[in-house]
């Protein structure tokens, strides 16, 4: 059974914030503009760069948990009764 392919391409990141595995790879601008790269499950800020080369980040794997849909201010801990 064929794999859709390999991910060679790009190399391997995680977000800090939420541990979401990202493949990232190097294009290059017209000009230069600052470029903010944003985690799509926790909307944290990966990397900001302001050259001619741009970092694509292409999401790869959600993590299982993702802090930024718990309820803030509550103290999510079942054991607490
Ligand atoms: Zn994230």
């Amino acid at each position: 059974m064929p794999l859709a392919g390999p991910i060679s391409q790009g190399k391997k990141f995680f977000c800090p914030k939420c541990g979401a595995l990202y493949s990232v790879t190097r294009t290059q601008a017209a000009k230069k503009e600052t470029n903010i790269a944003k985690c799509v499950v926790c909307l944290q800020v990966m990397d900001e760069t302001d050259s001619t080369s741009v970092s694509v980040y292409k999401l790869i794997h959600r993590p299982l948990l993702v802090p930024s849909q718990m309820p803030s201010g509550v103290a999510w801990c079942p054991t607490s009764l």
